[in-house]
């Protein structure tokens, strides 16, 4: 079986699930400014988009993986086969606008529709998603910040996708540390001077459209060091002429693509800003808050790389279940005649399976449910409700991030397992998945950063507040699916009254520990974030088996699909939630032992 033959199916029914029972399709739509999103429309959407993962993205994620994009002599990147053509039909669908202003030209959906959209794409053929996540992570950043100007002049066609949008934050020695940044711009008449070198910038350079639109942070002559002296400059690869049309290349030169382990279909461009005296920007809002304007960015693309986690393992399940009801070894421990012989009905080979599914779901209902509160932070009338939200998507986004990338990577690992040796060779695809989720936890800030956010923002800015806030809304389930009357709801309720109780214990050890020396909530930061994973995915699935049990209560005829949430619940709660025990005693006790030697005595002399 060739990765070519292998189809990916988007998963519309587990999609619409999620989006109508877990994350209120229906009240998000409700909110002021998404008069369009009727259930139709919603419907029409997720279609289309699904023709276009299934029929568009998805063929050629093999062909980007292998012939990769490359630059050419005239310094212009050349993306692979198929690739320009897919853009195209992305733009005359005007897909890139789909939650944007209508008076932009956007199609004013809700962000969590466009959340649905981006799943698929990003299981398709992740490489490619990258370039319409940025892009509309970029018009994010100009709708909210940009002068009415430079919005009239790029917006339009940042929105209809014949521009894209890049993100230009790291450079050489200024990775996880922006205080570093070291890109300087110098003001001159009604424009920047913008000189400096970044590096890893996503389709930094490619041939998929006439413009490519950067937005560079950069420090002004005058600007206090560290993070508060960094500005952030709108720097188009060509300069655009008041009329909207193109004018002279501006001073971005591509000096070369970087070779990767993954995603070799997304161009990552190393970028000279200004060799010849200097590269023209407009300055995005105020002097000095650049960070600030690019976190707009940095956030939307966070969930969206979350989202890479589970659209990966999404893939990588859909193969490694193909796969796996074709392959046979051996007859299963209590075949009997007439069942498949496939290696699926393993014990162990369903428990991967089984794993992966689990964790699937618990990722779709945690990200979904950060998608619909992203909406109604935005759009809902009542501003207390606003503020909740916002909290939500606050301590949501780091976990989110953090926990389903991580994931997402384990389940690429096990999609390989699942298919044996198979899953080591090339041609079967199973290996450009695990490859393709490797940079998941990297970017966009790594696992690390993420957990410090979490510990350092969103744990102690409020004293834990938001986040036990939390634990009692999932402890309140827990405790009433403890009593239901199906048994795997009741087992799954108990265990997730445990890992909450666990992580309650955690936070408490956190913030006491905070006060004694910073380093020992560090060290155990990204086990805390893990546990917080843990939980929220333990919460949506707890949520999903409920509704699935009222349904069939209700008489819903679909009882196939709907009997397997409260078993994949309790599949999670007993393979998964028991290791939040774990977890906590790390938190509690692992610290001390990370930070009680010095550098030499743990590691060496240097
Ligand atoms: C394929 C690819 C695409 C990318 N796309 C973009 C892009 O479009 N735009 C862009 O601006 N950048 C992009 N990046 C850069 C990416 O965001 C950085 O690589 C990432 O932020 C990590 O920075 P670094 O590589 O310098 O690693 P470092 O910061 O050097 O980190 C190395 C290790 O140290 C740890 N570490 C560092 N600081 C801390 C800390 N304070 N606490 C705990 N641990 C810490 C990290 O977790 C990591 O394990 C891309 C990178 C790649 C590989």
């Amino acid at each position: 079986m060739t990765a070519a033959a292998i189809p990916y199916t988007p998963p519309l029914k587990e999609i619409r699930f999620v989006l109508d029972h877990l994350a209120g399709m229906a009240e998000v739509a409700a909110l002021p400014g998404f008069e369009d999103a009727s259930p139709d429309m919603v419907d029409s959407i997720l279609g289309e988009a699904a023709k276009i993962a299934e029929n568009v993205l998805a063929p050629l994620n093999r062909i980007g993986d292998v012939q990769g994009a490359k630059l050419g002599a005239d310094g212009v990147a050349r993306t692979a086969e198929g690739w320009g053509t897919a853009w195209q039909a992305l733009v005359e669908g005007g897909w890139n606008g789909l939650p944007f202003d209508p008076a932009r030209g956007g199609m004013g959906l809700p962000n969590l529709l466009n959340t649905a959209v981006q799943e698929m794409w990003h299981s398709a053929n992740m490489a490619f998603a990258l370039c319409p996540m940025l892009t509309q992570g970029a018009v994010n950043a100009v709708q909210l910040y940009c002068s009415e100007a430079l919005k009239d002049l790029y917006l339009p066609r940042m929105i209809s996708g014949e521009w894209t949008g890049t993100m230009n934050i790291t450079e050489p020695q200024a990775g996880s540390d922006l205080a570093a940044t070291r890109s300087r711009a110098v003001p001159n008449g009604d424009h920047y001077l913008v000189t400096g070198q970044k590096i890893f910038i996503t389709y930094g350079e490619h041939d998929l459209t006439e413009n490519i639109v950067h937005l560079v942070l950069a420090r002004l002559p005058d600007a206090p060091p560290g993070v508060k002296g960094i500005s952030l400059f709108v720097v188009p690869k060509v300069l655009v002429n008041p009329d909207g049309s193109l004018g002279d290349r501006n001073q971005v030169k591509c000096v070369s693509l970087e070779h990767k382990l993954g995603i070799h279909g997304s161009p990552t461009a190393v970028l000279s800003f200004g060799d010849e005296g200097g590269a023209t920007g407009f300055l995005v809002g105020e002097p000095n808050r650049g960070l600030e304007y690019m976190f707009a960015m940095m956030n939307h693309a966070r969930l969206n790389v979350a989202m890479q986690g589970l659209s990966i393992a999404e893939r990588a399940y859909q193969q490694a279940l193909a796969y796996a009801r074709e392959r046979v070894q051996g007859k299963p421990l209590g075949w009997t005649e007439g069942q498949s012989k496939g290696i699926v009905n393993h014990p162990d080979v369903r428990r991967l399976l089984m794993g992966m599914k689990a964790r699937i779901e618990a990722m779709r209902g945690i990200l979904y449910t950060a998608a619909a509160a992203v909406d109604v932070a935005h759009h809902h009338a009542d501003e207390a409700t606003r503020g909740r939200a916002a909290l939500l998507v606050d301590l949501l986004t780091p976990i989110a991030k953090g926990w389903c990338t991580e994931t997402g990577q384990q389940l690429a690992s096990d999609g390989v397992q699942v298919h044996g040796g198979m899953g080591f060779i090339e041609e079967t695809g199973a290996a450009q998945h695990l490859r393709d989720a490797r940079i998941t936890t990297i970017y966009e800030g790594t696992t690390a950063i993420q957990a410090n956010d979490l510990i350092n923002r969103k744990l102690l800015r409020d004293g834990g507040a938001t986040a036990n806030g939390l634990l009692d809304e999932i402890a309140a389930l827990a405790g009433e699916l403890s009593g239901h009357t199906d048994e795997a709801l009741r087992v799954t309720g108990a265990e997730l009254v445990g890992a909450v109780h666990e992580a309650r214990q955690a936070i408490a050890w956190v913030l006491a520990a905070a006060k004694q020396d910073p380093r020992l909530p560090a060290a155990a930061s990204v086990t805390l974030l893990e546990l917080m994973g843990v939980v929220a995915g333990g919460w949506q699935l707890a949520r999903a088996g409920k509704v699935a049990a009222e349904k069939l209560a209700e008489g819903d005829a679909d009882t196939a699909f709907l009997s397997a949430k409260p078993l994949t619940a309790r599949f999670y709660a007993t393979h998964v939630l028991p290791k939040a025990a774990a977890l906590r005693a790390t938190v509690v006790n692992g610290s001390a032992s990370v930070m009680a030697l010095s550098e030499e005595q743990l590691f060496g002399a240097v």
